[in-house]
């Protein structure tokens, strides 16, 4: 077995035994990296190997010296939205060509200080904003399970490391189901947290009422660990939760089975337009949770219908605003025009690609005098709505289960003309977004062309621990999560 084969957990065992260094780690994955990277693409950028080997050996030093934490020396990858101080953020788009951040997010200040060891930036949809990372302005992100295949989206790049051993863990961002879904496609564990629970400082905004950094890791426990260093309370977050953070991987340590535990499940999310291997082996999924002492509470979500079309009046509206500022001026590229209004013209018309156009202009449209109220205000409705159905069920339930995605991995170029069957791809997930709440997805078994199906679990605002805890006495009595591609 490889090193680049252990989970984080192990691999954080075997270096407080000293067994092996964070050094010996470190270079076990850029060989894997050398190997692999060609045929994945998952990174836009590797930070270059010295600075990366040197950051490992200053980990071995603070083991040492004494110090540990569970990520002291650990090395993962970051999605190319989030600001790691000194190399550049592209966003996979062109319009930051050139930007280098000046300052580091606040989840890689706290990353850093734990020790970790940051092997690159992630390959991402442009701003986040697709389900493949095929509309990345650097080239598609391959599935490790299937080279032809995409990864998922927008946070494919991280999802594919993580599933191909480039890294031990990674971070991405999910504004409408960016972890969960390339979490599934690629046969990981993913964590969208609930709104508030992890700074959004120095991630670059899509849709600021939406986005939230999550985590990959191949087990509960790996995605767990790493939730645990990046959550919590930041003044340079508005939006942040002051609530104090457990210890989930102490928390999900022990759990053995689900007595106990009410689990619903949500007809709005098991019916007509799934792929039936999907629907079987989540169904199949929901029987082992059974057989784990959960008990079953059939419940509905009304309102889960409208999710997809007021996700796409709000996320694009607030994307139009968001992104108003790459004007040429700040940041990246500038196409020099005749006058200002031209260079705007020029910077944004040659900068942004097919998709990002289409959400700004879709959502400027939503905000404009005379549709805000037919459209940008009935969707936020359309959000307490959904929001609500939510409340009412997690009042007697602990967890909801569902698919994550409504189909395993679509090959590349197949639904790139397409914006709506795109868009369908997240239609299990956009819910949780939308009414601020927990997910996650984990593997609950492959389809006969061998690619992952993803088992999504929805909690409540700050459910976390409870959903973990499912995904852990699940993961405990299936075998899934050892496959590799
Ligand atoms: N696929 C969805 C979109 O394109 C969600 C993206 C995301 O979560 N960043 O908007």
């Amino acid at each position: 077995m490889s090193l680049c084969d252990l989970t984080l957990e192990d691999a954080h065992a075997q270096l407080q035994e000293g067994q092996v260094s964070s050094a010996e780690l470190t270079r076990a994955l850029l060989d894997r990296i050398a190997a692999l990277e060609d045929q994945v693409n998952a990174f836009l950028t590797l930070a270059d190997p010295e600075s990366i080997m040197a950051a490992a050996t200053r980990a071995d030093a603070r083991r040492a010296s004494g110090e540990d934490t569970p990520v002291l020396g650990i090395p993962i990858a970051i999605k190319d939205l989030i600001h790691i101080k000194g190399i550049p953020t592209t966003c996979g788009s062109r319009i930051l060509e050139g930007f280098i951040p000046p300052f580091s997010a606040t989840v890689i200040e706290k990353l850093e200080a734990a020790g970790a060891v940051f092997l690159g930036k992630t390959n991402t949809d442009e701003f986040a904003m697709g389900s493949s990372t095929e509309n990345s302005a650097y080239g598609a992100t391959h599935n490790p399970w299937d080279l032809q295949r995409v990864p998922g989206g927008s946070s494919g790049g991280s999802a594919a490391a993580v599933a191909s051993r480039m890294a031990f863990a990674a971070l991405g961002s999910d504004t409408g189901g960016s972890v969960r879904q390339p979490a599934a496609f690629c046969g990981v564990v993913g964590i969208k947290p609930t709104y508030g629970r992890v700074s959004r400082y120095g991630l670059v905004a899509f849709a600021s009422s939406l986005d939230q950094i999550g985590t990959f890791g191949r087990t509960v426990t790996d995605a767990a660990i790493l939730l645990n260093v990046i959550a919590g309370y930041d003044p340079r977050d508005s939006n942040s939760l002051q609530a104090a953070v457990p210890d989930y991987q102490v928390e999900i340590r022990d759990v053995e089975d689900l007595a106990g535990v009410r689990i619903g499940i949500a007809q709005e999310y098991l019916g007509s337009g799934i792929q039936p291997e999907v629907e079987a082996a989540v169904r199949v999924a929901i029987t082992r949770l059974q057989d784990l002492g959960a008990e079953l509470v059939e419940v509905s979500l009304p309102h889960t219908e409208y999710a997809l079309p007021a996700y796409y009046l709000i996320a694009p509206a607030e994307a139009s605003a968001n992104l108003a500022r790459y004007d040429g001026m700040r940041y990246g590229l500038r196409v020099r025009g005749n006058d200002l209004r031209d260079t705007y013209q020029q910077t944004r018309g040659n900068g942004f690609g097919p998709e990002v156009t289409r959400r700004i202009m879709l959502g400027t449209y939503a905000l404009s005098a005379g549709y805000y109220d037919a459209y940008y205000l009935k969707a936020q409705k359309t959000r307490t709505l959904i929001k609500q159905d939510f409340d009412r069920a997690f009042e007697q339930l602990d967890v909801i289960v569902g698919p994550t995605a409504p189909s395993t991995a679509f090959k590349i170029g197949e639904k790139v003309d397409d914006p709506l069957q795109m868009y369908l791809s997240d239609i299990f997930t956009l819910s949780m977004n939308l009414a601020g709440i927990c997910g996650l997805s984990l593997p609950c078994g492959f389809d006969h062309q061998g690619l992952p199906i993803g088992l999504q679990l929805m909690g409540p605002a700050l459910g976390e621990v409870a959903v973990l805890r499912v995904a852990r006495a699940y993961e405990q009595a299936t075998e899934w999560h050892r496959r590799q591609p």
